[in-house]
């Protein structure tokens, strides 16, 4: 199978930051067919080489909070600033209907008309996992198209909050300020992964009960362990619909990356997370080896009854199959 004559000029545009191209480069990439697979392995590797320096910024919080409105007044102030910005969406409810939250084509309309903003919705797979490859695949086409800051969003779902964490440099919670009890059905796991947390709708009446919650969370925050790096996360206060407290958030992001850079640790979590997502996708396929042979089928169910029939320990079944699997091939 070859690549379409198409390809290498595709490539070119791309690089040279045209959005349509850039645009089809994803389509590619995110496929799933194989008569895709040549371009998709041409249009990575031209990516791969052509790595340029990128900000990559996890955005998270439930719907509602007011994501894609804050997305839109950061992407402009960046813009502003000569930055260029693309907007990438890990939605797992996307593959469930056409009209997800995060790829609703009306959000942040004024960003998407800029040429300096690329705005994908999420990409949809079979699974979350397959949703996080296509996005993170995305980025790096993104990052070799010119586009220095990538903002990945995500909803606030367990899951995919883990999954866009260990793709990006910075990672961001937005929270609204509630009636009462901040700090009430706020996973704690959730604290712990975020590098900043913002109190979004900070505006109007809201005003004193954002203050309020910034101090809560501000106080919840000091009971965490310490983190190992030394950063202390800090909980601002924004608008997005006022285009309040996004300067604010931004510098803190941009001293963020400064310290990390000057330490280390921004290349050290980039590899990290290089190593971690190498082996997730290798136990996957493995896994799908696996399954997909039709001799460890038959074999898979003799071994489950023989430790229904207490004739194995699910272990040593286990064992025997891996052995097996491999004097395969
Ligand atoms: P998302 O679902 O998290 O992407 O939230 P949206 O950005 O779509 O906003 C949801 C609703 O909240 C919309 O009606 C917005 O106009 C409103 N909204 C968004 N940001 C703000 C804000 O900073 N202040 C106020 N008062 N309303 C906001």
């Amino acid at each position: 199978m070859s690549h379409s004559p198409q390809t290498p000029e595709l490539i070119q545009d791309f690089l040279q930051g045209n959005r349509a191209a850039l645009g089809r480069a994803i389509t590619l990439v995110e496929s799933n067919h194989p008569k895709h697979q040549m371009a998709a392995e041409a249009i990575l590797s031209a990516a791969m080489s052509a790595k340029k320096n990128s900000i990559r910024i996890g955005i998270t919080g439930v719907p509602g909070v007011g994501k894609s409105t804050f997305i839109e007044a950061l992407g402009k102030l960046l813009i502003s600033q000569g930055h260029r910005v693309a907007v990438l969406a890990v939605d797992p409810s996307s593959q469930r209907s056409q009209g997800s939250i995060l790829g609703d084509k009306t959000r942040m309309q004024e960003l998407s008309r800029d040429e300096d903003a690329f705005i994908r919705p999420s990409p949809s797979g079979e699974t979350l996992g397959g949703v996080a490859r296509k996005t993170r695949e995305s980025m790096i086409l993104c990052e070799a198209a010119g586009y220095d800051v990538i903002l990945v969003e995500t909803m606030g779902v367990g899951q995919s909050e883990i999954l866009v964490h260990s793709m990006v440099d910075f990672f961001l919670l937005l929270k609204l300020a509630g009636a009462g009890d901040e700090l009430q059905g706020i996973k704690r796991g959730i604290m712990e992964m975020a590098d900043s947390i913002v109190i979004n709708k900070a505006d109007g009446e809201n005003k004193q009960r954002a203050q309020r919650a910034q101090k809560e969370f501000q106080g919840a925050l000091h009971y965490l362990q310490q983190r190992g790096d030394g950063w202390s996360p800090q909980v601002l206060l924004s608008s997005g619909l006022h285009n309040q407290g996004i300067e604010e958030v931004w510098s803190l992001i941009e001293g963020y990356i400064k310290e990390s850079l000057a330490s280390g640790k921004f290349d050290q979590q980039r590899s990290e997370q290089e190593a971690e997502w190498f082996y997730q996708s290798l136990k996957e396929q493995l896994q799908q080896a696996f399954q997909d042979s039709p001799k460890m089928k038959a074999a898979l169910s003799e071994k489950l009854e023989a430790i229904q029939k207490r004739q194995a320990t699910p272990y040593r079944a286990a064992l025997g199959l891996v052995e097996d699997f491999l004097k395969e091939g």
